[in-house]
């Protein structure tokens, strides 16, 4: 079986075509803009021609295609908004259908924190209750709880960027509020926390962490802050939902030794006993994860629509 995998970021594409065990056989990556929304998916269709050609295939002969929203979005495709790609309501199965010669029953779609958590589930070593949080330039979030992706009563759960994590001092975030762990904990937040902290102005969230490792005790104390934050958000996790697992995903989830500490000291001041055996680790599925992430979507897909896997 081979199957169409699309990460569709922010800034930019990945595209793969893969086998349901979820081995890559031909990969393609572009950075591509999100302000036209037609010729944004025109180029994520050119990139999976391309991988189903280097296959030996076509993209009609796929079994089905997996598609990660950066925002969020129905299985079946109805965007409702993506604050990062700058994209308001449309249907997205319609577009991909046409761009692709593709019968839309066979196109999937997911947000991509989720997309991640069905691929801990499906390809990782994850149970059926844990979490997924991912710090790159913004805090995304997904919940499994009794070993289904919860998605909510208007697709909008998991949304862990906007817990509050900070009153006292509460930085405005993009949703409008203050104090949310995006804005506190993202990379974007990493960096200008460590510029208010006296480090150079151009320190980015990986300065930061080189600077940590270097023995840096302002960086090292901008990481340790952002693991108390994140604590406090796992903290709501594990008394409202009692997950066995936190898996932490995205380009600073590499600095996640250097947060554990105060992260666990966060979860034990600030969960209840009973819920405080949450185990934070890493995601197990490096780098690839949003790329295993559509092709578990698809996977899921076909499996609900009776086309088995
Ligand atoms: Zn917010």
């Amino acid at each position: 079986m081979l199957i169409g995998a699309i990460d569709g970021g922010g800034t930019k594409v990945l595209t793969a075509v893969m086998t349901e065990t979820g081995a890559i056989v031909a990969r393609r990556q572009d950075a591509v803009p999100t302000a036209d929304v037609p010729a944004y998916f025109k180029r994520c269709a050119e990139l999976l021609e391309a991988c189903a050609q280097e296959a030996g295939v076509t993209v009609q002969a796929l079994d089905g295609v997996g598609m990660n929203i950066p925002g969020m979005v129905t299985p079946d495709g109805h965007v409702l908004g993506s604050p990062s790609a700058g994209w308001g309501t449309f249907h997205a199965r319609p577009l991909l259908a046409d761009m692709l010669a593709l019968p839309s029953e066979r196109l999937f779609f997911e947000n991509d924190i989720n997309a991640c958590a069905l691929a801990e589930q499906r390809f990782g070593n994850a149970g059926d209750d844990f979490v997924w949080i991912t710090i790159s330039t913004g805090n995304g979030g997904a919940v499994v709880a009794n070993g289904r992706l919860v998605r909510g009563s208007g697709g909008c759960a998991g949304e862990f960027g906007h817990v509050k994590v900070e009153y006292d001092a509460p930085y405005p975030c993009g949703c409008g509020g203050r104090g949310c762990l995006e804005a506190h904990a993202s990379g974007v937040a990493i960096a200008r926390r460590a510029v208010e902290a006296g480090l150079p102005a151009d320190t980015d969230a990986k300065r930061c962490e080189e600077l940590a490792r270097q023995g840096n005790a302002t960086a090292q104390a901008v990481y340790a802050q952002t693991g108390v934050y994140l604590g406090r958000a796992l903290a709501v996790a594990a008394n409202l939902l009692n997950p066995a697992q936190a898996f932490i995903g995205g380009g600073a989830s590499k600095a996640l030794d250097l947060m554990l500490p105060t992260i666990q000291q966060t979860l034990l001041k600030e969960a209840i006993p009973q819920c405080q055996a949450l185990r934070v680790t890493p995601t197990s599925l490096g780098y690839e994860a949003a790329l295993l992430g559509a092709a578990s979507v698809c996977l899921e897909g076909l499996s609900k629509s009776g086309a088995g896997v």
